[in-house]
């Protein structure tokens, strides 16, 4: 298992299956956009579906989370998840997206296996929106939204990032209107991982203002923590129910003491928390022994790509170190890492 020095346990893969996205949201890349990454150092779909058959058979990887960039701009990820959705013990796997194209796939997405997903929708204003994330693609993200519920791939979860003076006075009516659509809404605090390293600490929205914006029209219940594990949002019931909010407060309420989080990145890296500055390489020990055809998979190079797999994890730190006055941005941006 990929255990660290901490006696935490991750459980938990996150994928990210491309850097590249369709939207230039404010606060993750400049308008232009990115240098991406090269071809050549992309994961194939093969590489991709062997290290996470790895994960789950040899390493006790329980969950997949597919992100990206825009994880539905991968032309084989319906492929992908069908190939993991085939592994046994068959882990549970979800998708984070911006939620363009998902009208188009849900119901194959759903057919190949997919248990749910993660839509980001950080407003109901179609101008704000178009200011947001510079694209005018609001109402894709809507009709998104309703064909990823209605092909079953629920809860369907929403998150949200509030931004000041932009759509930090939004959050009773999102609230309101993931209700009654019966979305899950998840507030998220602005991370300090954009590619433009303008986050400021004081320039971001709070769990506490989220929270005191919302009691203005809903009575709040904390679910409590031992309902929470390591999942990273804390859970209000609203109005007494069934309905539930939550926050991941990853700034001011970090909750690294229960992660159980591994990452992936589209080119092949270990990433062993969202903030690590370093990386460990697993591509070049997949190329050194790469699959055949015929004979699948060397052992002997799957069992030395799950040592080293555990190592990286053996060394994860205790946090994000947010908190520290040393802290360094990463240098990889929020968009290649994935959520
Ligand atoms: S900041 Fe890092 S250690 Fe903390 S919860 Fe996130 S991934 Fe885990």
């Amino acid at each position: 298992m990929l255990i660290d020095t901490y006696g935490r346990v991750a459980t938990d893969l996150r994928v990210s299956l491309t850097d590249r996205c369709n939207l230039r949201c404010t606060y993750c890349m400049p308008e232009e956009g990115l240098q991406w990454l090269a071809k050549p150092d992309l994961l194939t779909d093969d590489e991709i579906v062997r290290l996470i058959r790895i994960a789950v058979t040899e390493l006790g990887i329980e969950e997949v989370r597919f992100t990206g960039g825009e994880p539905l701009l991968r032309p084989g990820l319906v492929s992908i998840v069908e190939r993991c959705a085939a592994l046994e013990p068959r882990p549970k796997m979800s998708l984070t997206t911006n939620g363009i194209g998902l009208k188009r796939t849900a119901k194959a997405l759903k057919a190949a296996g997919l248990d749910r997903v993660n839509v980001s929708l950080d407003t109901l204003r179609p101008d704000v929106f178009k200011t947001l994330t510079r694209r005018d693609r609001h109402r894709d993200v809507l009709e998104g939204l309703e064909a990823a519920r209605d092909a079953g791939l629920t809860p369907v979860k929403v998150n949200t990032v509030l931004m000041p003076g932009l759509n930090d006075d939004e959050a009773p009516d999102l609230l309101a209107w993931a209700v009654e659509n019966d979305y899950e809404l998840r507030f998220i605090e602005q991370m300090p991982l954009d590619a433009q390293h303008g986050w400021k600490r004081d320039g971001m929205i709070t769990a506490g203002d989220i929270l005191a914006s919302l009691r203005t029209r809903f009575d709040l219940t904390e679910e409590g923590s031992e309902r929470r594990g390591s999942a990273p949002a804390e859970r209000w019931v609203v109005d007494g129910g069934p309905h539930r909010v939550g926050v991941i407060a990853s700034v001011t309420r970090p909750f690294c003491a229960a992660c159980d989080r591994t990452r992936l990145t589209a080119d092949g890296q270990v990433r062993t928390c969202l903030f690590a500055r370093e990386e460990t390489d697993l591509r070049a020990a997949l190329r050194a022994a790469p699959e055949d055809a015929a004979k699948g998979s060397d052992a002997a190079a799957d069992a030395e790509i799950a040592r080293v797999w555990r190592l990286a994890m053996w060394g994860k730190k205790a946090g994000s170190g947010l908190d520290d006055p040393t802290f360094l941005q990463p240098d990889r941006p929020m968009s290649a890492i994935g959520g």
